[in-house]
């Protein structure tokens, strides 16, 4: 193996990213090195990567730094203290670095560590990570290394382009099972054509959902949306059809059992925290609503009769462990969750500005954007 490899790599915020041969990551004993073959890009990263656009704080590496979150690949190289890996084994990683030992790491919650920070991202909120951060560039090179307990196997019929994709699938998946999804409920999504909210579709629909409620403000990506099963996603556009007589119509008036909303505020529109207030009017009685859109400067007001009268749960879910992941990779496997719903569209390394460019026009959840480096 050569000591140097091809990445793209981030000057300052804002500058596109620059490929450079640069030399192969040093290995610690509890690392492993990965030979990467897709990358996935989130139709916000432009946004939130290259121009800051982000509702949180954020805390970058020292520049210059590889960016890239996770990614896909094959297992090239494994730590003196690893012993559950081998090479060339394909895996998928789990984007999270922790600090491995905090009562929340130990209890498989890592959203919840002091320390957590999104590799080949920025530290969010606080800056306790980018540590971790500097120590684990990200996935937009030729090779890149994480510790071993941020990677999951992944079957050989599940190409590389859509396991990357299950860095945002884990987000929903995880968000579904905290909220008590059980097969044959009736899931209501707001913000449906977003990476998230696309993602709780497909999800919902392959864990079983009765019906899944979809609202979305493009008519023609709701209209995709729809096309998953036209039997049994109900679709409202918003800014045309109002969100509580739909969601009573769909559901013979009483509601729906679980609410995820995965709203995120679009610069230059209109904000679309009221959603989130009709959303929570058209929960069943004992019906639970879980957050992880990207409002963060919006309350949520209720009234505090209600929500005990009716006995509503409103929660939010921080990413997800690796046995979420693992789930995850087993459902596509066996192709209960069916991802060649995807338009996957690819770039390669030395195009990985065109990338972001196309994520920037945000043309909905089902395009499934891959840096293959
Ligand atoms: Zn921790």
């Amino acid at each position: 193996m050569e000591n140097t490899m091809k990445a793209a790599r981030i000057h300052s915020l804002g500058s596109p990213l620059e490929l450079e041969n640069v030399p192969l990551p040093t290995l610690g004993d509890e690392d492993v090195l990965i030979e990467v073959k897709a990358v996935h890009v989130a139709q916000y990263h432009t946004a939130a990567m290259l121009r800051t656009e982000h509702s949180l704080n954020i805390y970058p590496p020292t520049f210059p730094a590889i960016l890239g979150m996770g990614g896909a690949g094959n297992i090239s190289q494994i730590g003196s203290n690893v012993n559950g890996f081998q090479e060339g084994e394909r895996v998928v990683i789990n984007p999270i670095l922790t600090c491995g030992t905090c009562e929340y790491c130990m209890d498989n919650r890592p959203g919840l560590c002091d320390m957590w920070v999104l590799h080949g991202y920025y530290a969010l909120y606080k800056p306790n990570g980018v540590p971790l951060l500097e120590n684990y560039p990200g996935g937009f090179a030729q090779y890149v290394k994480v510790p071993a307990r941020n990677v999951v196997r992944i079957h050989d019929n599940i190409p590389y382009e859509q396991a990357a994709r299950f860095n945002y699938t884990g987000i929903s998946y995880e968000a579904l099972k905290n909220g008590g999804f059980r097969p044959g409920m009736t899931v209501l999504i707001n913000g449906s054509t977003g990476v998230l909210g696309t993602e709780g579709v497909l999800l919902s629909l392959a864990m079983g959902a009765a019906k899944v409620i979809a609202t979305g403000r493009n008519r023609e990506r709701l209209a995709k949306i729809k096309e998953l099963n036209p039997e049994r996603v109900f679709t409202i556009l918003l800014g045309e059809e109002s969100i509580v007589p739909s969601i009573k119509e769909f559901t013979d008036g009483k509601g729906v059992h679980l609410y995820l909303d995965t709203m995120g505020s679009v610069a230059g529109q209109e904000s679309p925290i009221q959603s989130v207030h009709d959303c929570l009017d058209g929960l069943k009685k004992g019906g639970t609503a879980v957050f992880i859109g990207s409002m963060q400067n919006h309350d949520v007001k209720y009234n505090y009769e209600y929500y005990i009268g009716n006995a509503i749960k409103i929660m939010g879910s921080v990413w997800y462990n690796n046995q979420s992941l693992s789930e995850l990779v087993n459902m596509a496997a066996a192709g209960t969750l069916k991802l060649s719903n995807y338009d996957t569209k690819t770039f390669s390394l030395e195009h990985v500005n065109e990338a972001f460019d196309f994520a920037d026009q945000r043309t909905g959840g089902l395009n499934n954007i891959i840096v293959k480096p």
